[in-house]
């Protein structure tokens, strides 16, 4: 794998701005898919604000509509096409001027199609999305294919990208072809960012890439640096990693490091050698059990998630079996569980053995169920427990705030404390995807 830099930040603010004239003109964000995707929006969101537009919730209050898409499955796309019907239909009465397409579907062929189409006005895709610049009146950017560009809006959480594409190939993903291959942001300009980040308040930083554990500069690793953002950084997490990459050293170092949020998400996608081989995957499941057993040990209390494929082509009855039993051997505390979505351009799209989407969703049940009679089990094992417990969204009327503990298991809990604050509070019940506090909180 190969790792190129460039070094020219788009000149855009950190902070979006305050408060905005109320002739100005107006701007909807709306985004669709992964944390990438959020992350772009940041950048977005900011390049609007520079040239002046006021951001708004609603399409019908728009001057101009930007919707930052995913391409990763079909039903991200049939949902855009909603989007840009209803678009359509605002445009027509005079509500909304301007429509712009942009991320993953705009960088992919079938986005030629959706303009004529919808008559989107602008569609860009995830390397040239600085030509927005132009769109809004800013002054023209330059080509910044790198993750050398300001980060999130600072608050008290935050994405950082350390790396941007992706440099595998696996069989059933557009990714690589719409986000283009790795490219690594130096690890100077990463701990730079999160430095000005906890300096202006920010508690949480997550480490954002398609293959974060990939990274890699200069002769340093993905723990270097993972390590290095534990030093300046009270809470740190990352997102995504994949197994091939993921060295033991980086798994111990969550169980060690204190600042490191104990949760790791490795995607598996399948627990049959024979369909990880026809997703090229490079590991096989029994490599993948060995990684989960070191995390295990370095981070007893930890959660482990993944994402997994069901009905791939050619999945039988007996890789599907191969995938129940991995779950059941791994006990993740959560799974992203996606059913095939062909794209095309991917090999796998190409690939002869569909299965019936009776069988899919059958499958689909299936590891479900499995994944949450586990997670409800090791759910259980926190109940009676004291939590100390990160506020990542502020109580709603119920009272309930939404937070997170260092073991990364989400808790609904009573308190009023604000978003990046602590509190202390006692796990009384759990479901298989969360944890109930029950007493009122007390502040760290
Ligand atoms: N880079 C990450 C990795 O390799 O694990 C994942 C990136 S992808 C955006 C997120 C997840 O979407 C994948 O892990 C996979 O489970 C799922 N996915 C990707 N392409 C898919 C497809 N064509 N059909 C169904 N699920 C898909
Ligand atoms: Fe897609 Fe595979 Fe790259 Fe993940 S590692 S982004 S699934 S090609």
């Amino acid at each position: 794998m190969s790792s190129t830099t460039q070094t020219a930040p788009i000149p855009l603010s950190r902070k979006p701005a305050g408060r905005v004239d109320p002739g100005a003109k107006t701007a909807c964000i709306r985004t669709f898919g992964c944390q990438m995707n959020v992350h772009d929006s940041d950048r977005i969101r900011r390049m609007i604000q520079d040239a002046g537009y006021a951001e708004v919730q609603r399409y019908e209050d728009a001057d101009l509509v930007i919707l930052n898409t995913c391409y990763v499955r079909e039903n991200a796309v049939d949902r855009v096409k909603g989007h840009l019907g209803e678009l359509n239909r605002l445009r027509r009465e005079g509500r909304v001027k301007k429509v712009a397409l942009t991320g993953c579907i705009g960088a992919a062929e079938e986005s030629a199609a959706l303009r004529q189409t919808y008559d989107i006005d602008l569609v860009l895709g995830t390397h040239n999305t600085y030509e927005l610049a132009e769109f809004v009146g800013l002054p023209t950017m330059q080509e910044t294919y790198t993750p050398e560009l300001p980060g999130t809006e600072g608050g008290h959480n935050a994405f950082v990208t350390i790396m941007t594409g992706c440099n595998y190939q696996c069989s059933y993903c557009i990714v690589p072809t719409v986000r283009g291959r790795m490219v690594c942001r130096p690890m100077g300009s990463v701990i730079g960012e999160v430095e000005d980040l906890v300096a202006g308040g920010t508690g949480y930083v997550t480490l954002l890439g398609q293959t974060v554990d990939a990274w890699r500069h200069e002769g340093k690793r993905f723990c270097d640096l993972l390590e290095a953002v534990s030093e300046s950084a009270p809470r740190v997490w990352f997102t995504t990693s994949h197994p091939s990459n993921m060295e033991n050293r980086t798994l111990k170092a969550i169980g060690e490091r204190d600042a490191i949020v104990k949760r790791l998400h490795l995607p598996v996608q399948s627990g049959s050698d024979r369909m990880l081989k026809v997703m090229h995957r490079g590991y096989k499941a029994e490599r993948y059990k060995r990684k989960i057993d070191v995390f295990r040990e370095a981070a007893p209390e930890g959660t482990l998630s993944t994402d997994i494929i069901v009905g791939h082509p050619g999945e039988s009855e007996e890789d599907h079996e191969q995938t129940l039993r991995l779950v059941e051997d791994c006990a993740f505390d959560s799974a992203y569980i996606f059913k095939f979505s062909p794209r095309l351009g991917t090999e796998a799209a190409t690939l002869p053995g569909t299965v019936p989407d009776a069988v899919v969703q059958r499958r689909f049940l299936e590891v479900l169920r499995q994944v949450e009679q586990n997670a409800f089990r090791r759910n259980q094992r926190k109940v009676g427990g004291e939590e100390e417990i990160y506020i990542r969204h502020g109580s709603t009327e119920d009272g309930k705030a939404i937070g997170e503990t260092w073991s990364g298991h989400a808790v609904h809990v009573n308190t009023d404390a604000a978003p990046g604050k602590y509190v202390k509070a006692r796990i009384v019940s759990a479901g298989p995807h969360v944890l109930y506090a029950g007493e009122p909180a007390t502040s760290v």
